[in-house]
């Protein structure tokens, strides 16, 4: 709607009610006028069509009242600005600018630059649409993932099933039992939003309350969301978890959150990932651990003893003689793949496991190893400050 329309459109005539008529005769013969020609009741009766949208254009003016206290003011202008107003055909007002006059008019109580913002609110329709049909970004997603060990090391790619807020499956998002028939919301005439007044001569559009935005109407509700027009979605994406993951890290996935409306990026997907403990490695940074069940004999004699790696062949430690208990070997590039395509290492610390019971060869020969040890003040430290 152009400022011109107001200025040589009729409204009262157009829902056949006086310039005086009170705001509820004047929904109600917009109701009576607006079923008659509803386009559901007269299919392809054109005309009707477009009596349908005259009516509906005049009941969004003078059907709020705020709007219509602009309207009969911009009707009740001095009849000097009349020719401007013929004779301007599409081009409104020949260099006539009414929201200029109106922020004239309106005085310096409320502010000009308010008055013109509303002004530009009122006329833009086309404007408005366009806000509501942003692009925007989906939402962000949260999810959870449990990984195996060794998943984590090498990096996988996991089935996630994600559930969402979207439009209910049986209805579609419309709300409407399915199979029954939608009917342009006479609340909204099917805009979707109504004006609603904050006091004074300010208005701000509000989602209509009885479509909620959606236009249409159905007279039955959808069994499954009651109306709504919302459900949840699930669907199964395929995620890629990068090699060397940690067990508690929150993982980005660009893209792979909810879908973006009117062409929008889609949201981003964060997965916490939970990792599986190994029975045998465990993690520290880059570097895997490893416990090394070994003997007396062979700390304090020396061995070459085999080890496992992850993901590999054995490795040889060799164990000095006289190593302790504890003590930590590092075998380099046999640890977790870091981002940069190198290896950590593997740090495996030997621990002395004692026999829970011995045959008679190793008694005797444990038992000739204490003979021969006896009197080393092996506990001597312990009491030298006591
Ligand atoms: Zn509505
Ligand atoms: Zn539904």
């Amino acid at each position: 709607m152009s400022n011109a329309d107001w200025a040589t459109k009729d409204f009262y005539k157009v829902l056949g009610v006086g310039k005086d008529a009170s705001a509820d005769d004047i929904k109600k013969a917009y109701r009576k006028l607006a079923r008659a020609n509803h386009p559901d009741s007269n299919p392809g009766d054109t005309a009707k069509h477009d009596r349908f949208k005259e009516v509906a254009e005049a009941y969004d003016v003078i059907g709020d009242p705020a709007k219509r206290k602009q309207y009969d003011e911009v009707r009740s202008m001095p009849s000097g600005f009349g020719g401007g107003f013929g004779g301007g055909g599409a081009g409104g007002f020949g260099g006539f600018d009414l929201s200029d006059l109106l922020r004239d008019r309106a005085g310096g109580g409320a502010g000009a630059g308010g008055i013109g913002d509303m002004f530009g609110d009122i006329f833009g329709g086309g404007r408005r649409q366009q806000t509501r049909s942003r692009a925007t970004k989906g939402a962000d997603v949260e999810s959870n993932a449990t990984i195996s060990f060794t998943d984590a090391l090498e990096g996988v790619t996991i089935s996630l099933r994600l559930s969402s807020e979207a439009a209910c499956p049986t209805c579609n998002g419309t709300g409407g039992k399915p199979g029954t028939k939608p009917h342009v919301c006479v609340e909204c005439e099917g805009a979707g939003y109504v004006v609603g007044s904050v006091g004074g001569a300010f208005s701000m559009n509000e989602t209509c309350p009885v479509c909620h935005g959606r236009q249409l109407v159905y007279d039955e509700s959808c069994p499954t969301c009651h109306g709504t027009g919302r459900g949840t979605s699930a669907r199964t994406i395929q995620a890629r978890i990068p090699a060397g993951v940690k067990d508690g890290q929150r993982i980005r996935l660009r893209g792979k959150g909810a879908p973006g409306e009117n062409g929008g990026p889609a949201g981003d997907l964060f997965v916490t990932v939970k990792v599986s403990p190994h029975r045998l490695f465990g993690r520290r940074d880059d570097n895997l651990t490893l416990d090394v069940p070994v003997g007396f004999d062979e700390l304090a004699l020396g061995a070459e003893i085999k080890v496992p790696t992850l993901g590999g062949g054995p490795v040889t430690l060799r164990i000095p003689p006289g190593t302790p208990s504890g003590r930590t070997f590092r075998v380099r590039g046999k640890g977790a793949r870091r981002a940069d395509g190198t290896n950590g290492d593997l740090l495996a610390t030997v621990q002395v496991q004692v026999p829970a019971t011995l045959d008679a060869g190793a008694r005797e020969a444990v038992e000739n190893y204490r003979a021969a040890m006896a009197g080393r003040p092996l506990r001597a430290g312990l009491f030298e400050d006591a």
